[in-house]
């Protein structure tokens, strides 16, 4: 399950019957984005690499969290039609279309140009997240919360040094985490998550990253 090529977009496997492009993806996900961002087709693509392979199980997980979002969706969109569907058969249905349903949703989270974040740590810090296939990511972050659906991450004290944690899977950063030397996270094993620790420069104390909405590149000074 983990092994074979995989769509360059939608990232599930190619079989020998799907029609393989030249931009190594399937057929059906390169015809669901839209002309205007076909120029940035490679752009679009590296936004939706892996930083690595997840587990078969990860990868499972993955095909029926998508599912039941597509078959929840479908069941919605037809609540007023006749020809609505109990969810069970919409998600039989949805089986038949999660290439397409997750390059759709790549494309419209996508941003062609990556926009950076700034914050310093003097100050309070807020996160922006985005729900991608069920996951939750920061998808930016700043000093001044953008909107109410802001959440307050960290709050500055005199209690010096500050470390970030970065929750991290195999697409993007799930939660940011700060920490001073007294005050340590608590954070708890999840399957499939990585935290990555950066200590934050004493000078500059700030932190910065870039965005193409679903996939956070953090750097962290020093
Ligand atoms: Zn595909």
């Amino acid at each position: 399950m983990a092994g074979g090529l995989r769509c360059s977009l939608c990232q599930f496997v190619i079989s020998d019957e799907d029609i393989i492009t030249g931009s190594r993806c399937h057929r059906q996900c390169l015809n669901m984005i839209s002309p205007r961002y076909l120029k940035c087709l490679w752009d679009m693509t590296d936004a939706s690499k892996y930083d690595y392979m997840p587990s078969a199980r990860q990868l499972d997980i993955r095909q029926r969290k998508i599912k039941s979002l597509m078959g929840t969706a479908l069941l919605t969109h037809f609540a007023h039609s006749k020809s609505n569907l109990p969810l069970e058969l919409w998600e039989i249905v949805a089986e038949y279309l999660l290439p397409h349903f997750t390059t759709a949703n790549l494309q419209s989270l996508w941003e062609p140009t990556p926009k950076p974040c700034y914050a310093n740590t003097t100050q309070p810090i807020w996160c922006k997240y985005v729900e991608f296939e069920g996951n939750q990511y920061v998808s930016t972050f700043s000093n001044e919360p953008k909107s109410d659906d802001w959440e307050l991450v960290f709050q500055p004290s005199n209690a010096g040094i500050v470390d970030v944690y970065a929750a991290e899977n195999h697409f993007g950063i799930t939660k940011l985490l700060f920490s001073s030397p007294h005050n340590l996270p608590k954070v708890d094993e999840v399957e499939g998550i990585w935290w990555r620790k950066s200590r934050i420069d004493e000078e500059s104390l700030n932190i910065r990253a870039s965005s193409d909405v679903c996939h956070l590149l953090l750097y962290v000074y020093g």
